[in-house]
């Protein structure tokens, strides 16, 4: 049964396949060519997302680099006023110092903003000991601990990310931080649906429901409906879950009958409202 559904399903790729179009952009759901990852408008999105990265780390060493250049400045007219024994001005060099001491230095709170490009093709015995820690931590019951638990799993699944960034540990890393900021100790609901973005993003068919929760989120704790809309959407499409596909599928009705997400049809193929592309719906969400 299984092996035959395999065959049918190797048989439609054959069919569709002469031109190599094998993948759906996980955004849009517009069919692609394998050597691709993203359509191209997608593709353009996700370049200009690396290059600022890019952008914002370079600007960021220049500042650290110019505090380093002022300190030395001041300690050098400090050493200047000292030698003469001009306690006024050395007084107030040291103040100007001081006071430099006493302000909080920007730094980017998102380091998930600078993280290398991800995905899951690696199998990292250290990556898979982070996630498994994590999720340990993550998944104690103590609620008096909760708020340290979860802090020290996201230092662990953070470091999945940023030392194993080809590894098959990352969408499941990214679910981990979903959770953590989408929960009641951080209440960071926009950075928790990048994450669980990012889960679906590295991983299309993620054993977690990364977009029913980033339509959940979305909707209730952000009130945007439109993208809540578009996350839907893509869970009724594209979630594992059958009974998941469904709740997605009622609630994008529910934002419709509202007004929103009119443009994400269900039952057309076809698909992305704004690249028409031409993705068929798999006979299993007929039923
Ligand atoms: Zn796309």
């Amino acid at each position: 049964m299984k092996r035959g559904t395999v065959a049918a399903a190797l048989g439609a790729a054959l069919v569709t396949g002469a031109m190599a179009w094998a993948n759906v952009c996980p955004m849009c759901l517009q069919a692609i060519p394998d050597t691709e990852k993203y359509c191209v408008r997608h593709k353009a999105e996700q370049i200009a997302k690396v290059n600022a990265a890019a952008e914002e780390k370079k600007l960021m060493a220049e500042l650290v680099q110019a505090r380093k250049d002022y300190l030395a400045r001041l300690e050098k007219l400090r050493v200047f006023y000292s030698d003469r024994g001009n306690a006024d001005c050395l007084r107030r060099v040291q103040k100007e110092a001081a006071d430099f001491g006493r302000i909080e230095p920007f730094s980017p709170a998102l380091w998930e903003t600078q993280l290398p490009d991800l995905s899951a093709v690696e199998n990292s015995a250290e990556a898979n000991q982070l996630l498994a820690e994590g999720n340990e931590l993550r998944g104690g019951s103590n609620p008096f601990t909760r708020s340290s638990r979860y802090a020290a799993a996201a230092a662990k699944y953070r470091q999945v990310l940023e030392n194993h960034p080809k590894s098959t540990a990352t969408s499941s890393a990214a679910w981990g931080l979903g959770e953590i900021y989408s929960s009641s100790s951080y209440k960071e609901y926009a950075r928790a649906v990048r994450f669980y973005d990012m889960c679906y993003v590295i991983n299309p068919e993620t054993e977690h429901d990364a977009l029913y929760r980033a339509a959940q989120v979305t909707e209730s704790e952000l009130h945007d409906y439109e993208t809540a809309a578009r996350y839907y959407w893509l869970a009724a499409k594209m979630g594992r879950n059958p009974l998941v596909r469904e709740h997605a599928a009622t609630r994008l009705r529910g934002l419709q009958k509202n007004g929103f997400g009119a443009a994400f049809s269900l039952e057309t193929r076809g698909t992305d409202p704004v690249t028409p592309g031409n993705v068929e719906v798999p006979a299993t969400e007929k039923k």
